[in-house]
């Protein structure tokens, strides 16, 4: 993961410093909260913010990943030559038992100098050009290799082990669309098509701002109620995963000044602040006015989803703000809804739908009256049927919960049980 944090943001006073600081009304918290809004009218509401950043050139071989976005042609034919499948020789279509002079040779990078006449044969390797008068080739299985000369041993029709001109790729052709991911198999057709640079998306860059006096880094002592900033890693893993230039998380006290400070300086060098904890209406809870204090406007805040009701939305221009839950699985889960989706539309990610987006239920789950549930689950098949089963209890604290989860499982709002055997929606779960 790339390491930016020197440039996205200025160190940040450990949290003991802000401590000891009165803490102050948070008026802005006690207004009437917004009415939840569902999945996927928060989730409509992010993509209506999240454009395309801009684009740049890079070589084939910073592209693996990226997104690509222009069209890629072909600038001629590939092959650009009618070439040979086989080892063999080059030769005049005809009947077995031809005794054929070898006058030459064509090898792979090495055209043969001489052309065919009647009678003769050119040597050729996989890849090699089809001599001018040749109309197939005979492999070296299929002849008798005499002292300068050959006998056809099978028949020979003609096209025999010849590879046509554009067979793959025919000069001008679209051979890749943008929006397309750039994997392997990309990057092997765009070099193939010609290209040596590709236009791709920017990478949007991130930085992470895990808030909560509680929290301690990754294998420091625990004081009294004290924890382990789990978020920040990996909220900046999952970010890194959906190819964002990713600032090593920093922590933010629960304090005002300090995530006023925090936040103004992501807000300046990021393309999107993503911020755990502190947007619930606890007294503590300093994210909101906060970020209302330096201009970024709210989109939504609470959303009728469990985990993750708490999840607030916001934009200062093009730079996108999310406020996600301080629970763990929450942050995974809202991220995931979310956070995920804005990445990739930043970079013109076209979303791959999953190959099965249903399942049914490997045992039953008690609904939630007021919100869908987002349930972290495995996937097996039981007799040519997808069953997805709850991966272990759910709280929201309960990180072990997401070890070797496959995918969120959607339990609608309502009354009761969600029995065993229902169909769910799935959408995958990043890692
Ligand atoms: P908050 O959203 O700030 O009210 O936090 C909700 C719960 O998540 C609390 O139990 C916090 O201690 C916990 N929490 C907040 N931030 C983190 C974090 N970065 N890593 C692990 N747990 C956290
Ligand atoms: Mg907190």
């Amino acid at each position: 993961m790339a390491d930016l944090s020197p440039r996205l943001l200025p160190r940040i006073d450990p949290v003991h410093s802000y401590r000891q600081q009165p803490i102050g009304p948070v008026r802005e918290n006690d207004a009437m909260p917004a009415p939840l809004i569902t999945i996927a009218e928060a989730r409509k509401r992010v993509l209506d913010a999240a454009q395309p950043l801009g684009t740049e050139r890079v070589a084939i071989a910073d592209a693996h990943d990226r997104v690509l976005a222009a069209d890629v042609t072909a600038t001629g034919d590939v092959p650009p030559f009618p070439c040979s499948a086989m080892d063999g020789y080059a030769v005049i279509d005809g009947a077995a038992g031809r005794i054929l002079t070898v006058v030459g040779e064509s090898r792979a990078g090495t055209p043969s100098a001489t052309a065919l006449a009647d009678g003769g044969a050119i040597r050729i390797s996989t890849g090699g050009a089809i001599p001018d008068g040749a109309t197939a080739v005979i492999a070296q299985e299929n002849v008798e290799a005499r002292d300068g000369s050959i006998v056809t041993q099978t028949d020979v029709a003609a096209g025999d082990h010849v590879r046509g001109a554009g067979e793959d790729m025919r000069s001008g052709e679209t051979v890749l669309r943008a929006g397309m991911t750039l994997g392997a198999a990309e990057l092997g057709a765009a070099v193939s098509a010609g290209a040596a640079e590709l236009t791709v998306y920017r990478r949007p860059r991130v930085q992470v701002l895990a808030t909560g006096d509680e929290l301690r880094a990754p294998g420091e002592p625990l004081g009294p109620g004290e924890i382990h900033n789990s978020n920040g890693p990996m909220l900046d893993a999952l970010a890194d995963a959906e190819g964002a230039l990713v600032g090593t998380a920093q922590r933010l006290p629960d304090d005002r000044a300090a995530t006023v400070a925090g936040l103004a300086s992501a807000l300046d060098a990021a393309d999107v602040v993503i911020v755990s904890g502190g947007v619930s209406v606890g007294p503590h809870d300093h994210v909101k006015p906060a970020l209302a204090g330096l201009g970024v406007e709210e989109v939504f805040w609470r959303v009728a989803l469990q985990p993750g009701k708490p999840t607030w939305f916001g934009r200062r221009g093009n730079v996108l703000v999310f406020g996600l839950p301080g629970n763990p699985v929450s942050a995974v889960v809202t991220f995931s809804l979310f956070v995920r989706p804005a990445l990739a539309a930043l970079q013109g990610r076209t979303e791959e739908p999953l190959l099965e987006p249903e399942a049914v239920l490997g045992a039953a789950v008690r609904r939630n009256p007021d919100r869908e549930q987002a349930v972290r689950v495995r996937l097996e098949r039981r007799n040519g049927k997808l069953v997805a089963t709850p991966n272990g209890p759910q709280g929201s604290h309960i990180v072990t919960s997401l070890l070797g989860a496959d995918a969120l499982a959607f339990i609608p709002a309502g009354e009761g049980e969600l029995e065993a055997g229902a169909a769910v929606a799935l959408e995958r779960l990043p890692r």
